[in-house]
């Protein structure tokens, strides 16, 4: 049978893949997907949204352990560990069978199988029922990215978990070890946390959270605290014995090693790039270590080849894979108006509890970058709409260039700050500056005002504090 031949071919239909794809569509490309195991990739399946799905189970039940707080009864609070996964996978196959009905109508075409590379041009599918050639003008890798395994802390699904076992989790751990507090280990800790489970986090940096301004991760590690979990930094996990129903961990820290015993462990220690056996190399695409790379336009240097999302590189997040498969589109549909995406301006969210969320520059980077800065903070003690929710804790710190008054880098920490640091992405975006912040008028009461009073602060003109 012949190829059949399409403009652009997708590899992956993960939120870089299946964005590319519609907007090839949407730009006139004959199109196709490729995808192995569940339209939607990761994000949709295993990562950003059935994480928040739990997520959301763990806040409801800590605002119904506060219910007295608010004037309400509540008794008998509890949870139903297989009701909060089941309600999680439905909303994962909602959105993966939402993201198959917008391929549909986009005239997407879709085919399931395992896709390889081999030749320029071409695309092999091993789908269920045979073999299946595409012929492609276009090729675009999305095939996204794995959690990392390190030697001796392998998952094994029953007392070592990956990010996949843990949103599918069997039973409740009792006490839990996570191994690694960035934005997944923390996320998990704080869900597990706040349901009882005796969590302890260890870091190998010397904080959690590494890539948050230090003042925010202090902040949240404080908060942490409060709330029962157990924090060791500079700390290494070095070995996991793994016995009948629970796993002794020895525990480097301050070069003494600690063994520590815990029925169940996540291990959140980064993730690698899906690039093996798609014939990448035998094409001449460069892979450094786990990810493929490319110019700031997603190029590989293999005329026709792309990379984007995961695979292409650092920050793992799906809304720059999305930008990406956006931005790749209309490159090879010839727009002459492509920009490349900036890192520097994508925001990075966790939804642990209290949330955090940043965009920009963090302080000690911006001071190590030669800028001369003014930095504004904002206390959520301060604003009424953060006083009348019951969330007083959280901070919003700003930091502007002296000399330009251009927005470096904005940090948050507390209730809602995922939802607020939008208006910053939009100002950084607009190449605002402090002026015009100032000058713009903030609905009252909202917990957005926090974030005129922080740049109000960065001039020494706050008004509530
Ligand atoms: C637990 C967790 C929570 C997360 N939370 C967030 C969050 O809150 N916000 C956020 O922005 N990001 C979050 N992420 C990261 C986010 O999921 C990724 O950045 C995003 O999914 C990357 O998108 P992608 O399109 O590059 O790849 P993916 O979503 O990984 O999709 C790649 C797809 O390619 C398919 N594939 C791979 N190889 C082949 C092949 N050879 N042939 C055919 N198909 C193939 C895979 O099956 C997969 O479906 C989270 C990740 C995890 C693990």
């Amino acid at each position: 049978m012949a190829a059949q031949t399409f403009d652009v071919v997708v590899i992956g239909s993960g939120p870089g893949g299946y964005v590319a794809a519609i907007r090839a569509a949407q730009l006139g490309l004959k199109t196709a997907v490729v995808e192995r195991e569940h339209v939607g990739g990761i994000c949709l399946n295993w990562g950003c949204i059935p994480t928040k799905a739990m997520l959301r189970s763990a806040e409801v039940f800590h605002l119904m352990e506060r219910a007295k707080d608010f004037g309400l009864k509540a008794e008998g609070i509890g949870y139903d560990l297989p009701a909060v996964v089941k309600r999680s996978r439905g909303v994962a196959g909602q959105l993966s069978g939402g993201v198959s009905h917008l391929l549909k109508k986009n005239k997407v075409t879709v085919v399931m199988g395992e896709a390889t590379i081999p030749g320029k041009g071409k695309v092999s599918v091993k789908t269920d029922k045979g073999t299946e050639e595409l012929s492609a003008k276009n090729i675009i890798v999305a095939t996204g990215a794995r959690a990392r395994e390190l030697p001796g802390l392998e998952a094994d699904g029953d007392l070592v978990w990956t990010y996949k076992h843990a949103l599918d989790p069997k039973r409740m751990p009792k006490k839990l070890l996570v191994i690694g507090s960035g934005a997944i280990g923390i996320e998990f800790a704080s869900f597990f946390n706040t349901l009882g489970c005796d969590t302890t986090v260890v870091e190998v940096m010397d904080r959690v959270l590494p890539v948050e301004d230090a003042e925010i991760s202090a902040f949240a590690k404080k908060q942490f605290v409060k709330q029962g979990m157990k924090i060791m930094e500079k700390s290494m996990v070095k070995q996991l014995d793994r016995g009948k129903g629970k796993v002794t961990a020895h525990i480097e820290a301050g070069g003494k090693v600690e063994k520590m015993e815990f029925d169940t462990v996540i291990s959140a220690v980064g993730i690698v790039g899906n690039v093996e056996g798609l014939g990448l190399e035998e094409l001449g695409v460069k892979v450094d270590r786990t990810h493929v790379v490319t110019d700031q336009f997603c190029r590989t240097g293999v005329e026709g080849v792309y990379a984007i999302g995961d695979i292409a590189g650092a920050p793992w997040l799906a809304h720059k894979a999305s930008h990406e498969g956006v931005m790749v589109a209309e490159l090879i549909a010839g727009s002459n108006n492509v920009h490349p995406v900036k890192p520097e301006s994508i925001a990075g969210c966790t939804y642990c509890h209290p949330q955090v969320a940043s965009v920009g520059y963090t302080e000690a980077k911006a001071k190590e970058l030669g800028y001369d800065i003014r930095v504004g903070k904002f206390p959520f003690i301060g604003n009424g709409k953060a006083i009348a929710l019951g969330e007083p804790e959280g901070m919003v710190k700003t930091i502007f260039d002296k000399k330009t008054g251009e927005l470096l880098g904005a940090h948050m920490v507390g209730a809602e700050v995922t939802e607020l640091i939008q208006g910053y992405v939009v100002g950084r975006q607009l190449e605002t500056t402090e002026e015009d912040l100032m000058n713009t008028v903030f609905p009252h009461p909202t917990l957005s005002e926090m974030m005129h009073e922080s740049v109000l602060d960065a001039y020494d003109r706050v008004i509530h504090m």
